[in-house]
């Protein structure tokens, strides 16, 4: 086998052991790697309804065969378990030495089972695998723990950890590393917490593995270069994703207020040409020369890495027009390891709450010190801290009065930085997203925005497909950044080629895309595993506000979605993938991609159709 080292890394925190296991090669060209790898293992490996914060869940940081080698954008590495916020498949992807270095060491994933008694820092240098005293560490924020280890094992280091947040088990706790770039938002910190497990250190020093090393490093130079000559790319080093705030306010699709308008009167002031005026520099994952993270100081004078989903979820999304004060919750929440968005989507809902007097404190909207404050309190789950810690879906549960139907989440996880009262389309694509409701699978907004936008019909449900093929099943397995393609236009034809000088495997866009169905199915499957008789068609469905409460500000004031047409796109969208009337694969579809494991598993919960 070339590309992948055919090997994962276990180790078993609760006896201190690890071992490196050959894994065989047909789930390397059926799985490809990073969320492939990582649903295949939880697939195959976890009982169903395992608690998600037990020892027995495990932690995946999965890679793929492109991983490492210096092309655009391959310094991603996807960190994956059953989630503890939604119940279902979780993972995210993190641009992290740890990719790179997990590689060098002979791994394309690790798998972390067990808990370890007391707290523990893991570190994996090349075949060496040690279990170090974490007591130091423990209590420590991201950036200080991380400071620390760098020091010790040096610069270039693969260091991913995590927070307050994670240690105290926050729900939507994510995995930090090299100071302020995050990933894992379905809680996968809390997952890492529950072990026990502070940090992963690796180091690595071997030889990537390739059919063709010489060719694969010519066509990552041209690929460089292919890069920089496209027209976006002098703007997108300017800004970034930030740009996108500008367009999201013409367009009404900001999130403000929680959710309930799409334009934000203070847009200007927290938007891209605003970040330019206090930016210091430009950040970016390992292996790019995209580098979009914007380095602003913050109020607190501390540097704070910007993007639209930061800027926007606790900027508009909670009424707050302060660019520093956004700049300073965000550093907070990078120092705690928490998910940005799905925290500024719980404290929107605190305030939404606290104005209509469901809870007794008093948190106003766009107010900072209240605020910031209150981050801290879920990171240590104090007060009202302690009951947003688990996720909006379980806070309305509690509050009740109706609350949940301004809890914007799908499946359990917070909705990221579009509002949806517009856009059918993308309401589709937060529902059918393989770890709920996340923008990373089909990004189909800006598509729909420029087409029909008002349409439910079945061109839009097949642009959501053929987004979620190329994103969450193809760019997440082989683990490399979708930005590339997606904001300066780098051609979907470069990735056969990569494949090819690393695999020797002829694999063109639409073998690819038959891989990328059977991931998505498998995910799919894992979802109707754990929920079993739960499961039902209205965990497609995206919160009652967008279908019930219209927009009162903007150009497209009075706007909102239609339940019925709604339904019968979800169902358009299920006829073509293969799934039934409840949105469950069928055995017909399973067999076609060859997951009869899934039939028999899922026949004796939820009875499958033909
Ligand atoms: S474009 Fe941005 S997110 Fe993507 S790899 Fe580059 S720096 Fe990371």
């Amino acid at each position: 086998m070339y590309g992948w080292t055919g090997k994962f890394l276990r180790v078993n925190l609760s006896r201190n052991k690890a071992a490196a296991e050959q894994y065989d090669a047909s789930i390397a060209e059926n799985y490809l790697g990073g969320r492939g790898f990582a649903v295949k293992i939880l697939w195959d490996e976890l009982k169903p309804k395992t608690d998600a914060l037990s020892p027995d869940n495990k932690l995946v940081f999965a890679a793929g065969p492109l991983t490492g080698w210096p092309l655009p954008s391959s310094g991603k590495l996807v960190v994956a378990a059953k989630s503890p916020l939604t119940g279902g498949y979780g993972d995210g992807n993190v641009g992290s030495y740890v990719a790179v270095q997990m590689r060098k060491a002979g791994y394309d994933a690790i798998i972390i089972e067990g808990k370890a008694e007391k707290p523990t820092a893991l570190l994996v240098r090349d075949k060496t695998v040690d279990f170090l005293d974490g007591k130091d560490l423990w209590g420590l924020d991201t950036f200080t723990a991380e400071k620390r280890l760098r020091d010790l094992y040096g610069s270039s280091s693969g260091i991913l950890l995590i927070g307050q947040g994670g240690e105290h088990l926050v729900t939507f706790a994510n995995l930090v590393c090299q100071g302020g770039r995050a990933g894992g938002r379905p809680g996968i910190g809390a997952v890492m917490g529950s072990k026990n497990l502070k940090a992963v250190v690796v180091v690595g020093s071997g030889e990537l593995p390739a059919a063709y090393p010489k060719e694969m490093k010519e066509l990552g130079a041209e690929s460089y270069r292919e890069v920089l000559t496209k027209p976006a790319y002098a703007f997108w080093k300017q800004q970034g994703t930030m740009m996108t705030i500008e367009w999201s306010q013409e367009n009404s699709v900001l999130p403000t207020y929680n959710y309930s308008e799409g334009v934000f009167e203070e847009a200007e002031a927290i938007g891209g040409f605003a970040m330019e005026k206090i930016k210091v520099s430009n950040r970016g994952c390992p292996q790019c020369n995209m580098t979009c993270g914007n380095v602003v100081r913050d109020s607190n004078r501390k540097d704070s890495e910007l993007d639209y989903e930061n800027v926007t979820m606790l900027g508009s999304n909670i009424g707050l027009g302060n660019l520093k004060q956004v700049a300073a919750l965000n550093r907070v929440a990078d120092e705690y390891g928490l998910d940005t968005i799905s925290l500024g989507n719980v404290l929107g809902f605190a305030m939404e709450a606290s104005e209509k007097g469901l809870i007794k404190e008093k948190v106003p909207w766009g107010s900072f010190k209240p605020t910031k404050d209150l981050v801290e309190d879920i990171a240590f789950r104090r007060g009202l801290g302690h009951l947003l810690a688990e996720g909006v879906r379980s806070v309305a549960e509690k509050v009740g009065r109706g609350s949940e139907k301004w809890a914007m989440h799908v499946k359990g996880l917070e909705i990221s930085a579009y509002d949806c009262h517009t856009t059918p389309g993308m309401a589709l694509a937060y529902s059918t997203s393989s770890i709920g409701a996340h923008h990373k699978d089909a990004w189909v907004i800006s598509w729909e925005v420029k087409t029909d936008r008002k349409s439910y019909g079945a061109e839009k449900v097949d642009k959501v497909i053929e987004l979620q093929r190329i994103r969450a099943g193809v760019f997440e397995s082989l683990t490399v950044c979708r930005l590339p393609w997606v904001e300066v236009g780098f051609e979907l034809e470069w990735y056969p080629k990569f494949l090819h000088a690393s695999t020797g495997l002829d694999m063109n866009w639409d073998m690819l895309n038959f891989a990328a169905d059977r991931i998505f199915n498998l995910t799919r499957a894992f979802w109707i595993r754990e929920y079993g008789k739960d499961w039902s068609n209205e965990m497609d469905v995206p919160p009652a506000r967008w279908f019930e409460e219209p927009t009162t500000e903007g150009p497209l004031k009075g706007s909102k979605l239609d339940r019925a047409k709604y339904d019968s796109m979800l169902q358009t969208y299920y006829k073509h993938r293969g799934w039934d009337e409840r949105g469950i694969p069928t055995k017909e579809t399973l067999k076609k991609l060859g997951l009869d494991d899934a039939i028999g598993q899922l026949n004796k919960r939820v009875k499958l159709s033909d």
